[in-house]
């Protein structure tokens, strides 16, 4: 799907180097680069305050722990997600509230994410938690106009979305500038993931959370730190979630290079979408729309017998992977949560159908062209 070892074999040296300065500087843990990194991402992103924290899941888990969602508060998720999205509101207590997906995007829907705020009348819903699954943001302006007018918190989930861009006609219920903004910087507070598989990615867990409220951070860095401020004085019972210092390290040099790599991502998902209409293949694969905002963390199509495609693909050792099987609200440990099938048919439907095919930012014609033409033998002999 991805060649991580050739993306680091291409910058070594500075990595090395990198990666040397701190194991030869003995500050291991919230080391310089930490903070580094920090500012960094603020630049980047422009967004007042990043924090570095252990990884995506805990980015969610601080920022809806900091918002003072807890036992019993009912938070919005899409149910086609990566479970974590769901998993930090039920760690907390919180019950997920599940929606499904606009068919054509993925992403949540928000007519039905209305009409669910709309039947909350004791106001159990505390929050809502956006996610731009597969790089692709979801319309934020609509979200940031239903969440001012319910009184919801939004986290937005931007594990798969980093450097998205989200475009704005008119600000008039976002509270600062116009034009284009970063994913991730619009709700209460944003969070990314470091995996080594996302488009920004490290060599193990890494994440972070940003947000342009003074209090907010103020109290996620405290939670990250056992809630101690000053040290070994604990106002509230925190986590010990750091972003480690090698791995800042290593991201200070990445991020230099993710503008390039972003941009690669979109034009390999081009010449995918070329390559299917070339074969005459949209009648059978449903491709994605090539938006500019979208940063292609997948590349995701669809087709009628999924699976069998994929065990045909995995036959001939082309990589491809399933986002996702099963549906958050269908999952053995919500099974509380009392959803049945069929309650959340176009997810469920997503599901059965969805395929997603390498996706490395330096994947060449020649095997995109090799891989659509293994897709339509498939096809034609099944
Ligand atoms: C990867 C991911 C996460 C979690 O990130 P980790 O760093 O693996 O904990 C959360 N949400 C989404 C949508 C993700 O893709």
């Amino acid at each position: 799907m991805l060649d991580l070892v050739n993306q680091y074999q291409q910058i070594n040296d500075e990595i090395n180097a990198a990666m040397h300065k701190v194991l030869t500087s003995g500050l291991y843990v919230n080391g310089p680069a930490v903070r580094q990194f920090e500012v960094n991402i603020e630049e980047f992103l422009g967004a007042k305050h990043a924090i570095g924290v252990a990884s995506g899941s805990d980015a969610l888990l601080l920022s809806l722990h900091a918002l003072g969602i807890g036992k019993g508060d009912k938070v919005i998720v899409p149910t086609f997600t990566f479970f974590a999205t769901a998993g930090a509101v039920s760690r907390l207590g919180g019950v997920p509230v599940f929606v499904d997906i606009d068919r054509k995007t993925y992403n949540m829907d928000l007519a039905q994410v209305e009409s669910i705020l709309e039947k909350d009348r004791d106001k159990e819903i505390k929050a809502i938690i956006p996610v731009h699954l597969f790089g692709l943001p979801v319309d934020m302006k609509r979200v940031m106009d239903l969440a001012d007018k319910y009184g919801i918190f939004v986290v937005e989930d931007a594990c798969q979305a980093i450097n998205a861009n989200i475009y704005f006609n008119d600000d008039s219920n976002l509270h600062t500038g116009t034009g284009t903004k970063k994913a991730g910087t619009i709700g209460d507070a944003g969070c990314f993931s470091f995996f080594p598989s996302k488009n920004l990615g490290c060599f193990g867990d890494g994440g972070m959370i940003v947000s342009n409220h003074d209090e907010l951070a103020e109290n996620i860095s405290i939670l990250r730190v056992h809630g101690s401020k000053p040290k070994y004085y604990h106002s509230v019972v925190g986590y010990n979630s750091r972003l480690d210092t090698i791995q800042a390290a290593v991201l200070n040099v990445k991020l230099k290079y993710l503008q390039e790599w972003t941009e690669k991502r979109r034009n390999v998902a081009a010449i995918y979408n070329k390559a299917f209409q070339a074969a005459k293949l949209m009648d059978k694969v449903k491709c994605p729309e090539i938006e500019d905002g979208h940063v292609f963390h997948q590349y995701v199509i669809e087709v009628e017998k999924r699976n069998d495609l994929t065990a045909y693909l995995n036959e001939k050792g082309i990589g491809n992977a399933i986002y996702y099987p099963v549906p958050l609200h269908l999952q053995e440990c919500f099974k509380e949560l009392r959803y049945q099938k069929g309650e959340l048919p176009k997810a469920e439907n997503a599901c059965q159908r969805v395929l997603a095919l390498p996706i490395d930012p330096e994947l060449s014609e020649n095997s995109i062209e090799y891989i659509v033409d293994n897709i339509k033998q498939f096809i034609l002999s099944s």
